[in-house]
């Protein structure tokens, strides 16, 4: 049908809300997120991030659409970020050493939030001790809960395994179960704190510990964790079990990579390329969720793993998904950035 009235009765439903049907993503078109990055606040290092987006898009033909990063610099000007990447790259603030004390009080959170950061990272630190669960963190931990701001990848101990090479890396088992259940402890008594763990909550480097992670998840519904760096220990973990466990929880998994600027160097990355030669970094998490191919795998390359091969409608909620439905600013920055017609982001998980 074509003809005056009916472009009339299109314009009319149009202006009714009745968008017109989500389009349907295909891996080349999907806006991909990558929630957990430390890419620092200068400006040329944020204006090279969008030169690795041009980058990924010419080498992979992908669209990573939007970039969290986490600290541990303060955010710049939220006005000018809005202005100058439309909404395509969103800051939380951070805290590094809370050893020393959780360092925003529940007043500054509500007062960052107001800027427009959204969420909180916090990290325990390398050194064994840190008690989480402590008295004098809960009111902050209650805030949080209080006014919706989303415990931003917190990282809660570090890796634990005796697979192939021990490193230094890796705590001793002790004190890593100690730190998992003073953690459990934070969620136990907060439980609208809504939380993306990052690293899989490090329980990600045995077939136990992914049982411990699927009773955390079971437990705790507005518990999430994020990939990044994990590709290095995953090979530990049978490949159909951990293909299941990623579908069965498909729900709550984000897109991440730790991918950092220049101070800081993940495992994934062998050398300290300048941002926008990352893109085989973020080749290599595409093809361990995307595709079957045998991967190198381990923190030195020495084990082999094969790619998981996610169907497109698991690989659509972690790339992007969770990420509208869980953090505030995403859903409307992809909305305006030309994703979704509004309607379609409505539905598809809102700003909170
Ligand atoms: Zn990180």
């Amino acid at each position: 049908m074509s003809g005056p009235l009916t472009s009339a009765l299109w314009i009319a439903l149009s202006l009714a809300g009745a968008a017109p049907a989500e389009k349907t993503f295909t891996l080349a078109t999907m806006p991909r997120i990558d929630v957990h990055t430390h890419i620092g606040n200068s400006w040329e290092i944020l204006d090279d991030v969008m030169a690795l987006r041009q980058a990924i898009q010419d080498q992979l033909h992908v669209d990573l659409a939007m970039w969290f990063s986490l600290g541990s610099a303060e955010p710049p000007d939220m006005a000018e970020l809005r202005k100058r990447y439309q909404g395509r790259i969103q800051f939380c603030i951070s805290d590094y050493k809370i050893q020393d004390g959780l360092r925003f009080s529940p007043q500054e959170l509500v007062d960052w939030q107001k800027q427009g950061v959204m969420g909180f990272k916090f990290y325990p630190g390398w050194q064994p001790g840190v008690q989480i669960d402590q008295p004098a963190f809960a009111a902050t931990f209650a805030k949080m809960e209080e006014i919706g701001m989303v415990a931003a990848s917190p990282h809660v101990t570090n890796p634990c395994g005796t697979f192939g090479r021990r490193t230094e890396w890796f705590a001793e088992p002790v004190e890593f179960w100690r730190q998992q259940r003073a953690w459990e402890n934070v969620l136990k008594k907060h439980p609208r704190l809504v939380v993306v763990n990052a690293h899989m909550l490090w329980l990600c480097y045995s077939d136990e510990q992914l049982d411990c992670l699927r009773y955390m998840l079971k437990t705790y519904p507005h518990l999430h964790v994020d990939l990044a760096t994990t590709p290095v220990f995953l090979h530990a973990i049978g490949r159909e079990n951990l293909r299941d466990f990623m579908i069965e929880y498909a729900d709550r998994i984000l897109f991440g990579t730790d991918m950092a600027s220049q101070w800081f160097v993940p495992v994934l990355d062998k050398k300290l390329p300048k941002i926008r030669d990352k893109v085989p970094q973020y080749q290599r998490y595409f093809e361990f969720l995307e595709t079957d191919k045998e991967l190198p795998s381990g923190i030195q390359d020495e084990q082999k793993m094969r790619g998981l091969a996610l169907p497109l409608d698991v690989l659509e909620k972690i790339y992007f998904r969770n990420a509208m439905r869980v953090y505030p600013h995403v859903a409307g920055a992809l909305t305006q950035l030309g994703y979704f017609a509004a309607a379609d982001a409505a539905t598809g998980g809102a700003a909170r």
